[in-house]
């Protein structure tokens, strides 16, 4: 918060204070209204004074990301990871891919080790019709807010904005069979000093 800000911000909150010191059964609400007004006016400036959002989970290192309320910091990102690790341990499979294509043909290739959630914020605005993205996604959730925030204030605001949170994660639902680890080196090859001789 710069110094401008705080002065403002100050001054909002103690109008709101004088407000409720002057309030009575009988405050006509014409003054109510204007009560009304001056709480928006100092929710606006608390919004541009706060720079990072409340923090949804006791986690560290994902204090703004998605809630798992079963989890014991409240961090899904990092729950999921924990059952990850946990169900491979109980599956005793390392990885669970085969690496060599001769023994996997398989056109589609083989998917990425990525047991990391990926997760992203999307700003939409509201075009009269739908909702559209209005913007890049954002792996970060305060710059997303900050963008929608410069949206909001800039010369033809839409009339609504929202801040769309995606995440997706792959997660083993069954297995079939037993992901035995092949070499890649062809079996009964090395040892014979190289004749180069085919069979
Ligand atoms: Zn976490």
């Amino acid at each position: 918060m710069n110094h401008s800000q705080l002065t403002a911000l100050g001054r909002a909150l103690r109008l709101l204070g004088e407000h409720g010191d002057a309030l009575t059964a009988d405050t006509p609400d014409a003054r109510l209204h204007e009560v009304k007004a001056d709480l928006r006016r100092a929710l606006e400036l608390l919004d541009e004074s706060v720079t990072s959002s409340a923090p949804t989970t006791r986690c560290a290192e994902h204090p703004n990301g998605p809630v798992d309320t079963a989890a014991p910091d409240l961090c899904l990102l990092c729950e999921t990871r924990r059952r990850a690790a946990r169900r491979s341990e109980y599956n005793g499979t390392a990885p669970a891919v085969p690496r060599s294509p001769e023994h996997t043909p398989s056109r589609y290739g083989v998917r990425d080790d990525r047991p990391q959630p990926q997760q992203r914020w999307l700003p939409e605005m509201w075009n009269g019709q739908a909702w559209q993205l209005c913007g890049t996604p954002r792996r970060d959730r305060r710059e997303a807010e900050l963008y929608l925030a410069a949206q909001r204030r800039g010369p033809r605001p839409a009339t609504a904005y929202r801040l769309v949170h995606e995440f997706t994660d792959y997660e083993v639902l069954r297995v079939w069979g037993t992901p035995v680890h092949v070499d890649i080196e062809p079996m009964g090859n090395g040892g014979n000093g190289g004749n180069g001789g085919n069979v």
